[in-house]
């Protein structure tokens, strides 16, 4: 049994096919970074323009790649929530237009759920129950997984996302877009002691996670404040040991959140997924946590950490339960169900 699914929540149109037993066929993804690079961010109105002229031909692209016909498909799935709702829109009304045209069956899924089941597609066998991290530009989120569709949040953000800390303080350091590559390449030639960074939360029961203060002392430490001294040095500080020490901070704070969280749920497993999941201090970090405490890791490939239609396979598992959407589906910008 064949599914296509279609990925249209931020800034990459995606289309996938895959098999019931989650065998990924074909996976492509047409990225918008050069279109917003110019606005050191992802502009909404654009990204839906540029999701509405890519649909089509992703979808081409995975049938093809996947080498198969749009009658070979059994079953439309599409990520509805959340997202930026002009995004969302495209892929939603396009799943529905194909549902309704080739009388297939519809099914939606939670992008950020996917984020995790992403972990589950790669090991190739059953990964929960799971602590299930999301570190992305929207989401810094702590799951108890009981199942592939039981999720419970056990722990967020209170203000920026991991992912938008690296992209702001990326900015502030005049790194460029995207900011996350950038900042963790120039991290690599400075010194993570350098800057003693707050890490918010880190010795609280919380699993909550803040990151905006983190980012202010960043700014403070390039430009001084006042008669700066201790851990703001005022101007002259390198721009590599800011990166850094910034880069270590945002990694103690995911790492210790993480071990909270298995210590308080009792879990022995961690799924971890989203764009930050790309950073090799963070894997070894949680890599390195994680063999100490005998905890099993799962972290995906780099092409299924970042945002992809494949990681939608989670379809498979509302499909065994009958969990089908209507034609009357919306998109939801605010994370809703799995
Ligand atoms: P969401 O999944 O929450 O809707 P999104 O679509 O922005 O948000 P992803 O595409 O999963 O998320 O991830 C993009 C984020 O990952 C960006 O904020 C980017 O800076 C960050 N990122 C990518 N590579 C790295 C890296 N090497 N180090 C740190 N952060 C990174
Ligand atoms: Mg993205
Ligand atoms: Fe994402």
């Amino acid at each position: 049994m064949l599914f296509l699914a279609l990925e249209t929540s931020c800034d990459e149109t995606s289309a996938a096919v895959f098999r019931d037993d989650l065998t990924i066929l074909s996976n492509v993804v047409a990225s918008q970074t050069d279109l917003h690079a110019h606005f050191g961010g992802v502009v909404p109105e654009i990204a839906a323009r540029a999701h509405l002229r890519n649909i089509l031909p992703m979808i081409e692209e995975a049938l093809k790649q996947a080498n198969v016909t749009l009658s070979d498909i059994n079953c439309i799935a599409v990520h509805n929530t959340p997202g930026l709702v002009g995004a969302l829109l495209i892929g939603v009304t396009a799943a529905k237009s194909l549902s309704l045209a080739l009388n297939l069956p519809l099914i939606s899924v939670n992008h950020v759920s996917s984020h995790i089941f992403a972990c589950r597609v790669a090991a190739a066998r059953d990964i929960f129950p799971c602590v299930g991290l999301v570190v992305s530009g929207g989401h810094t989120s702590l799951f108890h997984c009981k199942s592939a569709l039981e999720f419970e949040l056990i722990g967020g953000t209170r203000d920026d996302a991991a992912g938008e800390a690296f992209d702001k303080v990326a900015a502030i350091l005049g790194l460029g877009f995207p900011g996350g590559p950038a900042l963790e390449k120039e991290a690599a030639l400075g010194n993570p002691q350098a800057h003693a960074f707050p890490r918010s939360f880190i010795h609280d029961d919380s699993l909550d996670f803040s990151f905006s203060g983190l980012k202010t002392a960043v700014l403070y430490a390039l430009h001084g404040v006042g008669n700066a001294k201790g851990p703001f040095p005022g101007p002259g500080a390198r721009r590599a040991d800011l990166a850094a020490s910034f880069q270590t901070a945002v990694v103690d704070v995911l790492v210790s959140k993480c071990d909270k969280a298995l210590r308080q749920t009792g879990l022995k497993r961690l799924a971890v997924g989203g764009g930050v999941t790309a950073n090799k201090t963070l894997r070894a970090g949680l890599e390195k946590m994680c063999a100490k405490r005998g905890y099993e890791l799962f972290i995906p490939p780099m092409n299924l950490c970042t945002d992809n239609a494949a990681m939608a396979c989670l379809a498979v598992e509302k499909y065994k339960l009958g969990r089908f959407a209507d034609l009357d589906l919306d998109a939801e910008p605010n994370s809703i169900g799995v």
